[in-house]
């Protein structure tokens, strides 16, 4: 089988009924960058910038975050590089910023913790910018954002550290490109947002990992209930259809870059939804190639059909790896 994946690595990602899909990666190490799945993806869907942040003993400075940026951007400035900023607090603490909370999935990460703090914001976001000088393939990506206020606000910081790269830049040849700006889609007080957020964002990548765990008020790390925490859970699934649907009626780019775009199954739940891009671990993306081009769009829009009633996530599970396995 493994050989049979590995020859489908150059051949487009497209279905038997022509149906063709984006594969991105989601990256967090520069090791990554020279994996052969790099290459094989269409851009990197998902950069971590915590990743680097967090295996440090203190901030990274400007100059060490452009130059991690830069290596990531440079390495196929024909492919998107879509960087998230700085996502932590939640489940990814760091040792020189220590934050104490009762229920920190609920508390200070993401999107929040940056606009406290706009000075790591704008540092962040201005090695970005000089990183990207000449190249014009960042995409900056803000996570946890809850309410349209907080993308005005990055937004300004962003224009703001865009307006002082480009004066830096002057009498220079550098000039410096606006990036486009979206936002991830994974508290579920934005799944009602999106016709607010379509007219000031460039397109929706959805978390499905936070989307799952807030929708269903699962702790995506806890064990104890780890039974609960299911993408396949129907209201989930309800909330990925309405997100593609919106998206589409919206004209607004959007890409699924939680862990179920990388698991066979739930690659062809969300073709079958509508989502056109998928973006995923690395080692996940000729596994995921090869069964899109194994099956038929219309059936597996049948499929979804089908599961859209289940109330179980088990249940559509079972049906799903049935189906996987008829076609081979
Ligand atoms: C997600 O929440 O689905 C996601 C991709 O981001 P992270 O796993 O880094 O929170
Ligand atoms: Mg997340």
């Amino acid at each position: 089988l493994s050989d049979r994946i590995q020859a489908q690595a150059e051949l487009p990602t497209i279905s038997t009924d022509n149906c063709a899909l984006d594969l991105y990666i989601n990256a967090g190490l520069s090791a990554e960058l020279e994996s052969d799945h790099f290459n094989q993806g269409d851009g990197v869907g998902l950069y971590r910038t915590e990743v680097p942040f967090m295996m440090r003993e203190r901030f990274p400075s400007e100059q060490e975050q452009h130059d991690l940026y830069r290596a990531m951007l440079s390495v196929s400035p024909d492919k998107q590089i879509t960087m998230r900023t700085l996502d932590v607090g939640g489940d990814k603490p760091l040792p020189y910023f220590p934050i104490n909370e009762e229920n920190p999935f609920l508390g200070w990460r993401g999107i929040r913790l940056t606009l406290d703090h706009p000075e790591i914001f704008l540092v962040q976001v201005r090695a970005m910018l000089r990183a990207s000088l000449g190249l014009e393939n960042l995409q900056v990506m803000l996570p946890m954002i809850t309410s349209v206020s907080e993308v005005k606000e990055a937004k300004r910081l962003i224009r703001q550290a865009f307006h002082e790269v480009t004066e830096e830049c002057r009498g220079t040849d550098n000039r410096v490109v606006m990036p486009k700006v979206g936002v991830m889609i994974e508290v579920p007080a934005l799944v009602y947002q999106l016709d607010k957020l379509a007219p000031i964002v460039d397109f929706f990548s959805v978390g499905s990992n936070d989307l799952t765990q807030y929708l269903l008020a699962v702790d995506r790390n806890n064990a104890r209930v780890a039974g609960l925490y299911d993408s396949y859970h129907p209201a989930v699934l309800m909330a990925l259809q309405h997100i593609v649907d919106e998206a589409q009626r919206l004209n607004v780019p959007v890409t699924v870059c939680g862990e179920m775009a990388g698991e066979p199954g739930g690659a062809i739940l969300l073709m079958a939804m509508g989502y056109r891009r998928l973006s995923m671990n690395s080692h996940n993306l000729l596994k995921v190639k090869w069964v899109i081009r194994s099956v038929a769009l219309a059936d597996t829009h049948q499929l979804l059909e089908r599961v859209m009633h289940y109330e179980h996530p088990a249940a559509v599970r079972e049906a799903v790896n049935a189906y996987l396995e008829s076609v081979g």
